[in-house]
């Protein structure tokens, strides 16, 4: 079985205070912890908040089923680039600015957000509502 690519986890469990009216406090704690992904399909875990001692229930992929995640979010991200690249190409070799500008934005914006889902993802998710809990994945060395 080929290794996990990402089996250290950080759970995040973030507060809103407010001082003042005018701007929220935002304090985040968190906490590493790891799961054992099943060799196929999806399996039921759950972790334990330190902090508020919540018992998250979580739903985990296998290895191969999170790859094959992690390659549609690639893909995305390279479908997003190829709409910005030709959008530049309408901009600057047609008389169509309106369709260019378009295709530019809207290539960018999927880029960032196809990038930020295969930077985030983790193959992970709470199996029904996380509450203040987030879970990310763990790039700290230990
Ligand atoms: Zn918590």
């Amino acid at each position: 079985m080929p290794a996990d690519p990402r089996p250290r986890l950080r759970l995040w469990h973030l507060t809103e205070s407010r001082f003042s009216s005018r701007s929220p406090e935002f304090a985040t704690h968190t906490t590493a912890f790891t799961v054992r992904p099943p060799l196929e399909g999806d399996a039921r875990d759950t972790v334990t908040c330190p902090w508020c001692a919540t018992e998250l229930r979580l739903r985990v992929a296998s290895p191969e089923r999170f790859r094959r995640s992690l390659g549609q979010w690639a893909l995305g991200c390279a479908a997003a680039l190829l709409t910005l690249v030709a959008g530049a190409v309408v901009v600057v070799a047609t008389p169509l600015l309106v369709a260019g500008v378009v295709l530019l934005v809207g290539g960018f914006l999927a880029a960032v957000v196809t990038a930020a889902g295969w930077w985030w993802s983790t193959g992970v998710r709470p199996d029904g509502t996380p509450g203040p809990h987030h879970i990310r994945p763990d790039r700290s060395r230990r």
